[in-house]
């Protein structure tokens, strides 16, 4: 009985999200997420990837990957803390703090997780956390996993920040209190106002977190948004993920010793769950050598996002607040955008519609990520795309 009643509920939670519009169809690839992908026997200009280097379908990774995995095994066989710490794993976090100008860092099996696991291991019950409301959903639910009392600022309102943060130190009520931001948001492009944050958390004591996903690798000479300001001496924790320019998968903290020699003892998924393999590992370090090296990759994405962003301005497009690759089309209306996404996809261009709940009712978008492995005419293909159905469709 209880069985049919869970699956007339699934049924109708299932119906209510596809009249509506919002249920994801999820379309398998049919080889590598590289700049042009094929999907049911068809190819498409790619701008729905993380790749933003290239790197996911690099050979270099590829061959790093296949040794290690021949050497190591494929996977690492328990956790860090029991026998799952291999060579590559302490070579990789020794090689991420240098990337990342800090004394040490820690290696999880994401980025996701890595929310999960620091925010909860240095603040708790007796705690508040000041977090921009923009933040990506696993910082909200690595907050809320915390326990520690969560206080929303208004998007890079640093006014807001501010006040909220002399009000929660005045109050007397918390023994510790952070302030948690994206170093890039991850639905606009937008940089986080680190200089400010830095400032603010100064005057009133507060633990600096920054969620790199989408800077590292991009910004500051791809040490991320920190290192773009400045700032590596003063923010405390710095996560970052394996799985966007770094092309692989995983993700770390880089921060103090003490702080990391702290997450080793206390962050759960590290004690609790299984250490990454050693192939993605080996492929991480190939990576972060290569971008330690030189900068040639970055600057070819810088090239073809300036060439994408420019190309949908010279149209007409609006492409909202994006200060980095990460380009918005913005669009508005759900269905319109929905409608925009799936004209692109009829047109050979994969870009991805992002409605409600993901961003605010009304602020729907196509979001489009250009990578250092696209070409100008795979641009150009993309753009006399948005060009036809921007007109068609109104938008332009
Ligand atoms: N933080 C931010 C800001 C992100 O955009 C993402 C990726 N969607 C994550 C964390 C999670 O990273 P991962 O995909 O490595 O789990």
């Amino acid at each position: 009985m209880a069985g049919i009643m869970l699956q007339k509920w699934l049924q109708d939670q299932l119906d209510g999200l596809r009249s509506n519009g919002l249920y994801n169809e999820i379309d398998p690839l049919q080889g590598a997420n590289g700049p042009t992908i094929r999907i049911s026997g068809r190819t498409f200009v790619n701008l729905s990837s993380n790749n933003y280097l290239g790197l996911a379908t690099d050979s270099r990774l590829i061959d790093a990957a296949i040794a290690a995995t021949r050497q190591y095994g494929a996977g690492a066989g328990a956790v860090r803390t029991i026998n799952g710490t291999l060579e590559l794993h302490a070579e990789l976090e020794r090689k991420l703090a240098a990337f990342k100008h800090t004394e040490s860092a820690i290696a999880y099996q994401s980025g996701f997780n890595c929310n999960m696991a620091a925010i909860s291991a240095v603040v708790d019950g007796g705690d508040a956390i000041l977090s921009d409301e923009l933040n990506h959903a696993s910082i909200i639910d690595g907050c809320r996993l915390s326990r520690a009392t969560i206080i929303r600022y208004r998007h890079s309102d640093m006014d807001d920040l501010r006040a909220k943060a002399m009000e929660a130190r005045a109050s007397g009520k918390y023994a510790k209190i952070m302030v948690i931001t994206d170093g890039v948001f991850s639905m606009d492009g937008d940089i986080a106002k680190l200089p400010d944050i830095a400032a603010i958390a100064d005057e009133f004591e507060l633990i600096t977190y920054v969620d790199d996903a989408h800077g590292s690798g991009v910004l500051g000479g791809g040490a991320g948004t920190v290192k773009h300001f400045g700032l590596s001496e003063r923010i405390d924790l710095q996560i970052g993920t394996l799985s966007k320019a770094i092309g692989v998968v995983g993700g770390y903290v880089a921060g103090s010793k003490l702080l990391i020699d702290w997450l080793k003892v206390r962050s759960r998924p590290f004690l609790f769950s299984t250490a990454q393999p050693p192939g993605p590992v080996a492929s991480c370090i190939a990576a972060i050598d290569i971008l330690s090296s030189s900068e040639e990759l970055q600057a070819a994405m810088w090239a073809r996002a300036d060439y994408l962003k420019r190309g949908l301005k010279a149209l007409g497009f609006d492409i909202g607040r994006s200060e980095t690759p990460i380009t918005p089309v913005m669009i508005g209306d759900e269905s319109l955008t929905q409608t925009f996404s799936r004209e692109l996809y009829e047109a050979g261009v994969y870009a991805k519609g992002i409605v409600f709940p993901t961003v605010p009712k009304g602020a729907g978008r196509i979001r489009n990520m250009p990578t250092a492995a696209h070409t100008e005419s795979m641009l150009d293909e993309a753009l006399s795309a948005y060009e036809r159905i921007g007109r068609k469709l109104g938008v332009i």
